[in-house]
């Protein structure tokens, strides 16, 4: 579910409107292309997902901020008591900008820095999700230099197939991520014996885009045995920490996947009777379907084997296709007029890139230099994905709430990003 559809517009036309606002007014006030997220369905999903767990006292759903780190996402998503999941000394940063109380802040990542450590530890975030030895040891110096404690949760590697792309599958035995779950409960004890850890919880985070939920039911029950057997060896577990991984639709024309209530009930058959706090980490079920981007196309490119439909945001502006072979669907602005017929065609940017394209021999209805795209489902690993490659400029972000809207990162200019570099004083 999302708030973007099309309604009658300022042009009498039917137009793409992102919840009361007009896109085509829109990109005629900031220009193409641009990212435009829908503040009603950042909240919706938020709430569907919170709602979820409600028969579940002290249950913290931690925004993973990976998924979309924009300010005006963030403070959204805080206002609704969501907390966060940080992956760098950044992300915590921008959680603390839009004030997330700490305590409702985890901090993930195989490289957390000592430097990030410190930081996190003197602003006191509920928890750290450790995932090695080395890096157990390095936060009890930190802690210990701080006189501070750490609470942590091991992120235990479960070794199930997530049966996604193998790009964003995390709990396999050779992914970088989580520590084995034969070591943990050696790791737990070696945690008691080091100062300044208390470990409190165990993590688990299995990869993303998971639309089955078999790989989460098999990955919960290991956490559960690994729960039942460190209570029986006298370490305190209070919580668990589900990760985040909830797979959302990219295509009408195919099965939804779990619902968030399908994935709660799942979540009580298996951790539901240990009396332990829930935490998760869900980034794409929230932000995904509340974000598109939009873009302006500049040529239709007659090619010897294909028409290529070139637009003016590009790969750097939008990675999942070339980088994960993600399907996102296309809609023109303005509704097409029905029989308006239809072409086979590649969507592309003015990269300099053969892996440059946005869509691959998509049905589309006829589209002319001149008109708008969305370009659907681009909340979640989009605009922070994002690089000036090509020396691009990168593209403004704008939130939308009911018939208002701000941007909320305007499109630099070109003196901006050349006033970034220095010469070398050589030269
Ligand atoms: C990326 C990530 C998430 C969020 O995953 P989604 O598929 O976007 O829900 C949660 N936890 C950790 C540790 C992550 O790295």
């Amino acid at each position: 579910m999302h708030h973007f559809a099309y309604r009658r517009g300022v042009s009498h036309k039917n137009v793409l409107h992102a919840e009361e606002v007009d896109l085509a007014d829109l990109a005629s006030a900031v220009g193409t292309p641009f990212y435009c997220y829908s503040s009603a369905t950042l909240e919706r999903h938020y709430r569907v997902f919170a709602d979820a767990f409600a028969g579940t006292p002290g249950t913290l759903v931690c925004y993973s901020v990976k998924a979309n780190s924009s300010l005006g996402v963030l403070a959204t998503l805080g206002q609704l008591g969501a907390g966060m999941d940080v992956v760098s000394e950044g992300e915590l940063r921008r959680a603390l900008a839009v004030k997330v109380p700490p305590e409702r802040i985890v901090f993930s990542g195989v490289g957390k820095t000592r430097a990030e450590m410190a930081f996190a530890l003197n602003t006191g975030i509920f928890a750290f999700n450790v995932e090695s030895e080395p890096e157990l040891r390095a936060l009890s110096e930190v802690a210990a230099e701080l006189k501070r404690t750490a609470r942590i949760a091991f992120r235990v590697n479960p070794d199930v197939d997530a049966k996604t792309h193998h790009k964003i599958a995390t709990g396999k035995a050779d992914n970088k991520f989580g520590v084995p779950f034969a070591e943990a409960p050696s790791l737990y004890a070696l945690a008691r014996e080091l100062p300044c850890i208390e470990a409190a919880g165990v993590h688990m985070h299995i990869g993303s885009q998971i639309t089955d939920l078999a790989p989460f039911r098999n990955a919960f029950a290991l956490l559960k045995e690994l729960v039942a057997s460190l209570r029986a060896e006298g370490f305190a577990i209070s919580f668990v920490n589900l990760g985040g991984g909830l797979g959302i639709p990219y295509r009408s024309d195919q099965p939804a996947p779990p619902s968030p209530a399908d994935y709660a009930k799942l979540v009580q058959e298996e951790v539901g009777g240990l009396g332990l706090r829930l935490l998760f980490e869900p980034g794409r079920m929230i932000a995904g379907n509340a974000g598109i981007l939009v873009a302006r196309v500049l040529y239709v490119k007659q090619g010897a084997a294909k028409i290529f439909t070139i637009v003016d945001a590009a790969m750097n502006d939008l990675m999942r296709p070339t980088l994960y072979e993600a399907y996102h669907e296309i809609l023109p602005v303005v509704e097409p007029a029905s029989g308006t017929p239809t072409i086979v065609t590649d969507v592309a940017g003015p990269v300099c890139e053969t892996g440059d394209y946005l869509a691959l021999a998509r049905e589309l209805p006829e589209l002319h230099a001149g008109d708008l795209i969305a370009v659907m489902t681009a909340g979640a690993y989009g605009a922070v994905l994002a690089s000036e490659y090509n020396s691009r400029l990168l593209v403004p972000e704008v939130l939308v709430a009911g018939n208002r809207y701000s941007v909320t990162r305007p499109r630099p200019g070109y003196d901006d990003m050349l006033a970034k570099e220095r010469l070398p004083n050589w030269i």
